[in-house]
């Protein structure tokens, strides 16, 4: 059966994109740490991120740099974070998080709610930023 991930990039599901290519996909996080949080994702689907050949890893790195400069751009923070957990969907994901302090980076903590509207416009301004 087809991963949650791979139905957002067949279009069955929605997401707020934020970046794309024909390889790679990126979009906001739904259950954000903070807002601007966005996963980075292969198109093709693979559990496990360390088991993507050295080539596509290494092609999503890039990608999820270029994301990575346009979210500090777009949302006011120190460093963008970087984790990968992959506890919860099986298709390799790259979680990006604007962060303010180190405790933005802890997955225990309540996650932000954030209204269609807000996603949109976060989504809308990181994609912006990517293009300058
Ligand atoms: P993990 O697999 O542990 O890295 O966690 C999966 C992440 O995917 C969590 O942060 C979820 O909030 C996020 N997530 C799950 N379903 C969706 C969805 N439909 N759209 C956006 N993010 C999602």
């Amino acid at each position: 059966m087809a991963s949650i991930f791979t139905r957002i990039v067949q279009g069955e599901i929605p997401s707020y994109r934020v970046a794309e290519t024909d390889r790679f996909y990126a979009f906001l996080d739904i259950n954000p740490l903070v807002p601007g949080h966005t996963l980075v994702i292969p198109k093709q689907e693979t559990d496990y991120l360390f088991d993507i050949n050295d080539q596509d890893y290494q092609d999503l790195m890039l990608f999820a740099k270029r994301v990575s400069e346009a979210i500090y751009k777009a949302i006011p923070c120190k460093r963008v974070g970087v984790a990968v957990l992959g506890m919860e969907v099986p298709h390799a994901h790259i979680h990006l998080v604007p962060l303010q302090s180190e405790g933005d980076l802890d997955f225990r903590k309540e996650k932000a709610k954030l209204t269609p509207e807000q996603f949109q416009e976060i989504a809308a301004s990181i994609a912006k930023s990517l293009e300058v």
